[in-house]
């Protein structure tokens, strides 16, 4: 039996989450690889090392100093290591880091090392080996990750007395440091569990599990027990911010489940994340949602007949590398929604683009969007569901500008004025609830 571990930043923010850590890894001896993240807040006007890290690269580029920074940095480390009594000589570490920094740092080698000192400090703190993440995960040239290689790295480098692996970076083939992602160690901690063929990746956090809504918006949300992968993925796309979106794609083929747990409360069971759930009972798992999308309408008379009108609309969305989350239709008019952040730059260009290459009569931007997505593995074949859903919009007057839902009825979507979001998340958190008990 081999379980996977990974902490997050806030369960490594000062000593007494260190200990608290122990505790969770000395009580279950199948706890064999231990991934971290680096120091997170201990309280929320702190900066995480991962935040000052950035700050520091960019005060070295644009040649200001990073003293009073850098004394920040160091003293969060510091101050883990001797209310500890670590015996990790953390300090010379550091002041080779500071003496090394140059203008030409790269980002990626200067964030990681965030990861790998509180690795170090951890492996020294639990008397596990140190693993640096640039010797085990491989990542191809073109930025994607190596999983042959990657594997026979990780298998290798195995120490069934327990190891230490810093999150959140790999390398390229030449040794050269590459981050993930924010958030990433979660993936860290998924392609270990892959590599290893673990029996469960834990993924211990500040909160007992992922909520059925966010809980900034909704007064102390019901966490979700268990849900399966395409569930996770729907509600983490969509802005559910407990586990990175990408942790699944690892260990999904294996079937190995996540459990989310809180390092803080370790005995609450906390969510499990596997391709297959028991529960049929509750019909919706959860919501979540993003604010900020534009729909770009295009109209043009007889639009229905002309055979490829939407692949020349398509066609330069690609040209400007924009991905696409919907494309609802009508009959003379096709709308596609995109985020606003990836058109804010070129959207005139883009309208006009558009309007060209397709001949359209019309093009037109929408105002703002909110999408918000309601999903349930259960949803699927309940006759009436989706009538009952809209109705709670109509009954709290609000006005839905967009509907979506697949032919695999995993999930419902639906856009609502930006400023319509926060409330249309805790009406549907309310109403949403009596569907679930009936
Ligand atoms: N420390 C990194 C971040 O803040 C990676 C992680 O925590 O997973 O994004």
């Amino acid at each position: 039996m081999l379980v996977v571990t990974k902490f997050g930043g806030s369960s490594l923010s000062c000593a007494s989450q260190f200990k608290k850590v122990k505790d969770i890894i000395t009580s279950n001896e199948n706890r064999k690889v231990v991934v971290v993240s680096a120091l997170g807040k201990r309280e929320s006007s702190d900066t995480k090392i991962t935040d000052l890290l950035y700050i520091i690269h960019a005060h070295l580029k644009y040649s200001v100093a990073i003293d009073d920074v850098w004394n920040l940095l160091y003293s969060r480390f510091v101050e883990v290591k001797n209310d500890l009594k670590i015996n990790y000589d953390i300090e010379s570490d550091l002041e080779e880091l500071k003496n090394s920094l140059t203008k030409n740092t790269s980002d990626a080698y200067l964030v990681s090392r965030g990861e790998y000192l509180t690795a170090k400090l951890m492996s020294s703190y639990l008397g596990f080996e140190f693993v640096d993440a640039k010797d085990l995960i491989v990542f191809n040239y073109d930025g994607t990750i190596n999983y042959e290689f990657t594997e026979a790295k990780v298998n290798d480098n195995f120490n069934a007395s327990g190891i230490v692996v810093p999150g959140f970076y790999g390398a390229y083939p030449n040794g050269e440091i590459k981050l993930l992602s924010r958030g990433g160690s979660d993936v860290t901690g998924s392609i270990l569990a892959k590599s290893l063929n673990a029996n469960i990746y834990e993924n211990w956090t500040d909160v007992s599990g992922i909520m059925m809504a966010d809980p900034r918006l909704v007064n102390n949300p019901k966490v979700v027990k268990e849900l399966t992968y395409e569930e996770l993925r729907e509600l983490s796309y969509m802005g559910a911010n407990v586990l990175h979106e990408e942790t699944i794609f690892p260990i999904q083929a294996l079937d190995i489940p996540i459990n989310i747990k809180n390092t803080n409360s370790p005995n609450d069971e906390g969510t499990y994340i596997r391709s297959k759930c028991t529960d049929t009972s509750s019909i919706i798992t959860g919501i979540a949602g993003k604010k900020d999308f534009l729909a770009i309408s295009i109209y043009k008379k007889h639009m229905s007949n002309e055979v490829g009108f939407l692949k020349k609309v398509l066609t330069v969305l690609e040209k400007y590398n924009i991905s696409i989350e919907h494309v609802p239709t009508g009959i003379d008019n096709v709308s596609v929604v995109v985020s606003k952040e990836q058109l804010e730059r070129n959207l005139h260009k883009i309208c006009e683009d558009i309007k060209n290459s397709s001949n359209a009569d019309m093009v037109e931007v929408s105002e703002p969007m909110a999408l918000i997505a309601i999903v349930g593995r259960n949803m699927v074949g309940k006759k009436g569901l989706s009538g009952r859903i809209f109705e709670i919009f109509g009954r709290n007057d609000i006005n839905i500008k967009m509907i979506a839902q697949g032919p695999e009825e995993i999930n419902i979507i639906v856009g609502v004025e930006n400023i319509a979001y926060e409330s249309t998340i805790k009406t549907l958190y309310n109403e949403l609830q009596k569907i679930n008990e009936k």
